[in-house]
């Protein structure tokens, strides 16, 4: 079925809310009007390694928090719609999604896709597909736990990433130009160690678009 034919549908049943405060919206709006004022556009410039270009949506505050929490506290609610949108026109905006041909959600680990039921990333990542007409491909799998990132520094965030990913399908990858998608970046080590993996199998550019753009603690 469609996918705006199935939101306004879902929409009679339950209702469309703005991921932030909880208002009804209509059925395709991304976060009420209010909200939407106080949401604080990205407009920084960061360099990742490994990355040709990166992009965000949003800095990481405390007005686009709740959106962040519900994403991925299970519900997911409209989150990842809104994201997806955001995400797409940011892409199309910078140049990015024009020389991509494949999207990837950076993925979980089975530990933490089980205890969600869900990977987030990959919800934002059909959102934007469906909108821009480009393939969705989770070529990527995290073969181990990690510490959650936020409690690492800079270096502790590299070492604790190193040997968590791996290729599963290299044929795939192989001259493509990819997009990895993730929620928050802060430092970017993310998409620079699963970019460096992905150029090693002969991925071409590897682009990085997130949600959200968090500043990195001093
Ligand atoms: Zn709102």
């Amino acid at each position: 079925m469609d996918y705006y034919l199935k939101r306004k549908i879902l929409h009679l049943f339950f209702p469309n809310r703005c991921p932030v405060c909880r208002e009804i919206i209509n059925a395709d709006d991304c976060f009420c009007p209010e909200c939407t004022d106080k949401l604080k556009i990205y407009n920084g410039s960061s360099e990742i390694d490994g990355v040709d270009k990166f992009c965000a949506c949003f800095d990481y505050d405390d007005n686009i928090k709740p959106a962040i929490f519900l994403l991925k506290d299970g519900i997911c609610g409209n989150s990842a719609h809104a994201f997806g949108l955001y995400i797409a026109e940011t892409i199309q905006n910078d140049g990015i999604s024009q020389k991509t041909d494949i999207i990837l959600p950076v993925p979980l680990s089975v530990k933490s896709m089980r205890k969600r039921g869900y990977n987030q990333t990959e919800l934002i990542a059909e959102v934007i597909s469906e909108k821009l007409d480009i393939p969705v491909c989770c070529a990527v799998r995290k073969i181990r736990e990690t510490e959650e990132q936020k409690t690492l520094d800079s270096d502790g965030r590299k070492s604790n990433l190193k040997n968590a990913f791996e290729v599963c399908n290299s044929e795939t990858v192989k001259g493509k130009n990819i997009l990895l998608i993730d929620d928050v970046c802060t430092t970017g080590s993310t998409f620079s160690e699963i970019a460096f993996l992905l150029k090693r199998d002969g991925a071409g550019k590897i682009f990085g678009a997130s949600v959200c753009k968090a500043n990195v603690k001093k």
